[in-house]
């Protein structure tokens, strides 16, 4: 005990992590009794390094606040819920899948899920329990916000790349609120540290003027979804005034064809139609042009908006163009632990016929996946810390399609959107009360992994996910215990036996693997200390990481052949409660993973995409704005905290609009007016801001949860979106850019 405050026993602050944004900064909690009594940032985490923004203090909302689920729930026929024990819901859930698997097919059972931005063990989990029903297709929210990003990005350089921003003199952030929305480490001090420094430039491409853009030294406030044409005047210029890096890519295809493809675009039209000074972007592209190291980040504000896949593809020509990559301050590939980001598989989803990359079926067609009479359609679900009821497009239809499905099954804490349409739910363990981990490890050169420990015990009746997933696999007879108990008498003889084991049983009865994930903790979780059982997965992401990365694992300590290095890096990060560097990766060594080893300038489709920038945009009367459907501020994050009382300020999530459209509809801030997009009608308080452009209009996420335990607060945006609009290539949603009417309620 670390001491006594207002006469109650706090504990020691104990380490976790934020769970609020991709970054998953490292945090120290004091507990009071099951209160989450105080946060601060944790200097030991090897990445944040003591920072955290204002989101995680009240994180107690989510961990107590009025929503949790203690006991599965099965759907009764008067369409309510009757609560009922453990064993009868693996048991029922695990017969109605098989039963849909063995009349259909197990592709006809669909995964959606597997975690949000700090919960990512679900889904390695999810694995077994999916290779027992035979899924094949899948989807997450990744398929609505990146996976365009992804496929441009394994064409040209043959996977994901990120930006050092520590290191650049030269910083641009495209439809990107960093201050807000994060996703570099430790944001708001780099932000500051790159705007006060006047030998850096700081640029900012966004329709309003966001905390970022208030300290940029160059804001190109286009207009909103007009992003194509702003940066193919950049493009153009940099080829039109051989602001070229030729050094650099002598080592790069595709020059010529993007020279052709660019030598027709008019400058100072594009900068129109974008509604951005010609002048500021010809000093942007001076300014890029002339770095020496120049970093780049594009994020939903235009990866969810009009010609987001071509837009990912300009950008990368930028600072492809420029060089600005494989050097300190520039862009890299990221040494992950788990590879997640891939391009296009070449299949398709089975109904629509759209592309899976990443893997992942996109979003916006899942509905039509299901609403039809297709024979591949889709007719079960597993919905597994996810709520695409609320966060996916066109919440009616997505809500009908869920309701159309023969069983669904959703493994949530809460009576989310989605769980209040299933068939079953089963209530999972929170964030806190298991081991947990994230993915999104990005950092460079040095990576870090950080197995966060269970703080709290579960409440009765919830249970972790991979414990719900090994029953499900026992229940659908995957394994019995005679394959499990060979497995948990070598881990007790140490990590050596187990490996050797595993490789055993597996060579004897390759189908094993499928499950391993399960197996893995039905063996080893056991042996672990409790509070880290969960985390039994990641041996297999270890030995992955090991034969995919030695180099890199061995700079950082863990070296050898890869059962050792793998065994080594599993210890180290069993042992670090605040997280490990797990890999040293070097500038030299980041090259492109192409086929050819090449960079790949010329991505025909995108460049032919070109041409259709010279058409009008159709004048739309009835709906004149513009709407960001979506927007990141102080107090939102997905929908996990559905307490409103977490939300310090905006409570009901207000509409933001420009004054000059507030003085033209006579409406103050306060007042309510009607929002109407071709899809939906809401009605929403305004906050008129000086930091929206006349004719756009911006509402934030997260808000608009309904259900058990939750006073409705704000808008649900999906309830004004439509599926239909979307990219043609990836299929990612328009939530950036929704046209809508706006009358005075
Ligand atoms: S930056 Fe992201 S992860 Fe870090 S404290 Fe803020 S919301 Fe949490």
């Amino acid at each position: 005990m670390d001491g006594i405050q207002r006469g109650v026993i706090m504990a020691d602050w104990q380490p976790t992590a934020c769970i609020l944004c991709e970054c998953n900064c490292g945090l120290e909690v004091q507990l009071e009794g099951r209160r989450l009594a105080k946060l601060r940032g944790d200097k030991r985490h090897p990445i944040s390094r003591g920072y955290a923004c204002e989101k995680p203090h009240r994180l107690d909302h989510y961990q107590n606040g009025p929503h949790r689920l203690t006991t599965p729930l099965r759907r009764t026929a008067d369409g309510g819920f009757e609560e009922i024990g453990w064993d009868v819901a693996i048991r029922e859930v695990a017969a109605r899948l098989a039963a849909v698997r063995d009349t259909y097919g197990g592709a006809s059972i669909f995964y959606y899920g597997g975690g949000g931005q700090g919960n990512h063990l679900p889904g390695a989990y999810a694995t077994a329990t999916r290779a027992a029903l035979g899924s094949v297709f899948k989807s997450s929210a990744l398929a609505q916000e990146k996976t365009g990003e992804f496929w441009v990005a394994d064409r040209m350089l043959g996977g994901q790349t990120r930006a050092d921003f520590e290191h650049c003199d030269v910083a641009m952030f495209l439809g990107k609120n960093p201050w807000h929305s994060h996703s570099i480490a430790r944001a708001r001090v780099t932000l500051k540290e790159i705007a006060q420094d006047p030998a850096r430039t700081l640029i900012v491409v966004d329709p309003r003027r966001t905390e970022t853009a208030a300290l940029a030294d160059i804001h190109l406030q286009v207009r909103p979804g007009t992003d194509a044409w702003l940066l193919s005047a950049m493009v153009a210029l940099l080829l039109a005034e051989d602001r070229l890096d030729h050094a650099f890519l002598a080592e790069a295809d595709g020059l010529d064809a993007v020279r052709a493809a660019f030598a027709d675009v008019d400058v100072a039209a594009c900068c129109a139609r974008a509604g951005v000074d010609e002048a500021l972007v010809r000093e942007a592209v001076d300014r890029i042009a002339g770095a020496r190291a120049f970093a780049s980040f594009e994020d939903l504000g235009v990866q969810m908006s009009r010609h987001s896949t071509l837009v990912s593809y300009l950008h990368r020509l930028v600072w492809l163009l420029t060089g600005s990559y494989g050097k300190p301050g520039t862009h890299y590939t990221p040494t992950g632990l788990v590879r997640f980001a891939s391009g296009a598989s070449g299949h398709r989803s089975p109904v629509v016929g759209a592309p899976i990359i990443s893997g992942l079926v996109p979003c916006n067609v899942i509905a039509e996946e299901i609403l039809t009479d297709h024979p591949g359609r889709y007719r079960a679900m597993i919905v597994e810390a996810a709520n695409p009821a609320h966060s996916l497009a066109d919440g009616p239809l997505m809500r009908e399609a869920l309701g159309a499905l023969d069983t669904l099954v959703v493994i949530d804490v809460a009576l989310s959107e989605t769980a209040q349409l299933a068939d079953y739910v089963l209530p999972a363990a929170s964030q806190l009360e298991k081991a947990e981990a994230t993915f999104f490890n990005f950092e460079f050169p040095k990576n870090a992994f950080h197995l966060r420990r269970r703080l709290l015990e579960p409440p009765p009746g919830a249970l972790p996910e991979a414990e719900i997933h090994a029953r499900l696999c026992e229940a659908l007879g995957a394994f019995d215990d005679a394959a499990v108990a060979p497995l948990r008498a070598a881990a007790e003889k140490g990590l050596p036996a187990l490996g050797a084991a595993f490789m055993q049983r597996v060579l004897a009865h390759p189908k094993l693997k499928r499950y391993a994930s399960v197996l893995l903790y039905r063996a080893l979780g056991p042996v672990l200390p409790p509070d880290l059982a969960e985390g039994a997965v990641l041996l297999g992401l270890a030995f992955r990481a090991a034969m995919d990365h030695g180099p890199a694992l061995a700079r950082a300590g863990f070296g050898g052949p890869p059962p050792m290095a793998a065994m080594a890096l599993f210890q180290a990060i069993l042992d670090a409660p605040s997280g490990v560097v797990f890999s040293e990766s070097r500038w030299e060594d980041v090259r492109p993973k192409t086929a050819g080893g090449r960079i790949q300038l010329a991505l025909e489709d995108l460049l032919a995409e070109l041409g259709r920038l010279a058409e009008p945009d159709p004048e739309d009367v009835d709906f004149p704005y513009v709407l960001a459907a979506g927007e990141r501020r102080s107090f939102t994050a997905n929908t996990i905290i559905r307490d409103p009382a977490w939300r310090k300020r905006d409570r009901d999530g207000a509409l933001r609009m420009s004054p000059a459209d507030a003085a033209r509809l006579g409406v103050a801030t306060g007042d309510r007016v009607r929002l109407s997009t071709r899809r939906g009608a809401v009605v929403v308080v305004v906050e008129v801001s000086d930091t929206m452009q006349a004719g756009h209009l911006a509402l934030p996420n997260g808000l608009g949860l309904s259900g058990r335990g939750t006073e409705p607060a704000g808008v649900a945006p999906n309830e004004l979106t439509s599926a239909a609009d979307r990219d043609p290539f990836a299929g990612t949603p328009h939530h950036k850019y929704v046209r809508a009417r706006v009358e005075v309620a």
